[in-house]
């Protein structure tokens, strides 16, 4: 019998069921979307943009902790359609393109994670989610753009001047949205880093050395250079690759969605001759910038039902591992929560819920995937250790990754076991088990013993501190 996740119970449905109104119809909205919906309650989202204007082409990386949320769903045969599986990654140095080594996925880990990695495009799965959300009733508004909330009344104001309200807002709007301004009170920029990822596919029939050579390895390859990196995956099958190039960047400003405007060619400095034969058939690319975000304090707004989701609450460097799977697991661990809705007093516990139970996964796999960029893109006695690591494990057989504790690579290794390992639904299901459940079965008994009730700042006492954060320097 497969590991993977089959879960097919039909979930919970909401005792109560209320009106949730998503600003931002990208990955996050809409994963958000349909998993309300599974769980019987109404949504609407409002997208900016139209449908194709916030789809992208470049590629997607689906870590176990993702697909097993997927599954969960049923979205399992779709992206077995779609979607490649890595099994190995391969790591290479970017001025030579010398091999350093590989790492293969280890089956038992796999096995255990009940997930795949998967690889395919933002498009592709945007329209799985799309797709599976409207499928199940929610509505998805193209053309919307909120440009007014007020969270105490949980109202949005469109452009056109048009109003919505609902139960509750969710702010699903991205790291530069309405919504991040509303916790913040004002200024989301990030402080630049001086790199930025730069987009790109090339078609594998323009590059027949490497397709032959990712069809073999049903892999990712890695180089490592000074400021410089490249991550590459097949997509479309292995029609196309998708190629992330880190280089400098003065910008600062480049962000997914913006035209691609860069020629591969000229931030390659020093990229070995091999190497640049990609560079020379890539289609221009998106620069997508780099930026540096202090965590926040609060993802719910003190005065209203507003909660930031997503991109919006936790800024992934572009084109990591888990910034995808951070989003889509927002949406699950909030629908999961909201499963339980029997009354309204309930809603503002289960916002605080969702805060308590997202932000620290979230902050500790961001900051692991920013400190994965610096990583690759690491000069000086940093880049020689990992390299001698690597180049020593691989002479020896071994998968470069594992190994030693007092090496850079085998904590990455043991890092990525237990974040792919990690159930976000199973967790919202113990909250409930410890916490929800207690505290409805004290309201229960309220009308015998009133003082025994915990109250909402028992249960979270951080309600008592929540503040708009200063937004200097963010
Ligand atoms: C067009 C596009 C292409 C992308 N391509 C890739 C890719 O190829 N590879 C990759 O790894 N990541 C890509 N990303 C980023 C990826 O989607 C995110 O990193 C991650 O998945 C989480 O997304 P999110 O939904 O929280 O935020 P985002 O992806 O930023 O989505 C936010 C959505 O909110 C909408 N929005 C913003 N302001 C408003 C408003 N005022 N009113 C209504 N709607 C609003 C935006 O138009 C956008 O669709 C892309 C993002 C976008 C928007």
């Amino acid at each position: 019998m497969s590991a993977e996740s089959s879960k097919s119970n039909p979930p919970l449905q909401a005792l109560l069921p209320i009106n949730f109104l998503i600003i931002g119809g990208g990955i996050a909205g809409l994963a958000c979307a349909l998993a309300l919906r599974r769980v019987g309650h109404r949504v609407t989202v409002l997208e900016r943009t139209d449908k194709v204007t916030a789809r992208g082409d470049g590629g997607v990386r689906l870590p176990p902790n993702l697909t097993k949320i997927l599954f969960h769903w049923g979205l399992k045969d779709i992206l077995m359609k779609k979607a490649s599986i890595t099994k190995r990654l391969i790591f290479m140095r970017y001025e030579t393109g010398e091999r350093l080594g590989e790492h293969v996925w280890d089956e038992e880990m796999l096995k255990e994670t009940r997930g795949v990695f998967m690889m395919l495009t933002h498009s592709e799965l945007y329209d799985i989610l799309y797709d599976a959300a409207t499928g199940l009733g929610a509505q998805v508004r193209y053309n919307a753009n909120a440009v007014e909330l007020d969270p105490a009344e949980e109202l949005v104001r469109l452009d056109t001047g048009e109003e919505l309200s609902a139960d509750v807002l969710i702010g699903a709007d991205g790291g530069f949205g309405v919504c991040r301004a509303a916790i913040l009170g004002n200024g989301v920029r990030g402080k630049g880093t001086g790199l930025a990822v730069y987009d790109t596919i090339v078609p594998s029939s323009s590059l027949p050395e490497y397709a032959e050579e990712i069809r073999e390895w049903h892999g990712q390859f890695v180089a490592f250079g000074n400021r410089h990196a490249i991550v590459a995956y097949p997509i479309h099958g292995i029609e196309d690759i998708a190629f992330q190039f880190y280089a400098p960047d003065n910008e600062h400003e480049g962000k997914y969605g913006s035209n691609p405007t860069v020629d591969v060619l000229s931030v390659v400095d020093g990229i070995s001759p091999q190497l640049a034969v990609v560079a020379k058939v890539a289609r221009k690319a998106v620069r997508v910038s780099i930026q540096e975000h202090p965590d926040l304090e609060d993802w719910v707004h003190p005065h209203g039902r507003l909660v930031i989701i997503g991109e919006a609450a936790h800024p992934f460097p572009p084109s990591t591992i888990q910034g995808t799977a951070m989003a889509i697991e927002d949406g699950a661990v909030l629908a999961k929560l909201f499963s339980h809705l029997s009354e309204e007093r309930q809603i503002e516990s289960f916002l605080y819920a969702f805060q308590e139970l997202r932000q620290e996964r979230a902050n500790t796999v961001r900051h692991g995937e920013f400190a994965s960029v610096m990583y690759m893109t690491a000069d000086g006695e940093r880049a020689t250790t990992r390299d001698e690591n690597m180049r020593r494990k691989a002479a020896a057989g071994r998968n470069v990754l594992d190994g030693e504790r007092d090496c850079d690579a085998a904590s990455k290794w043991e890092e990525y076991r237990v974040i792919f390992g990690y159930d976000c639904e199973d967790e919202a299901d113990d909250w409930w088990v410890q916490w929800g459940m207690l505290r409805e079965r004290a309201l229960d008994r309220e009308s015998i013993h009133a003082s025994s009730v915990p109250s909402l700042l028992d249960l979270y006492p951080m309600m008592s501190s929540v503040q708009v954060t200063s937004t200097d320097g963010e």
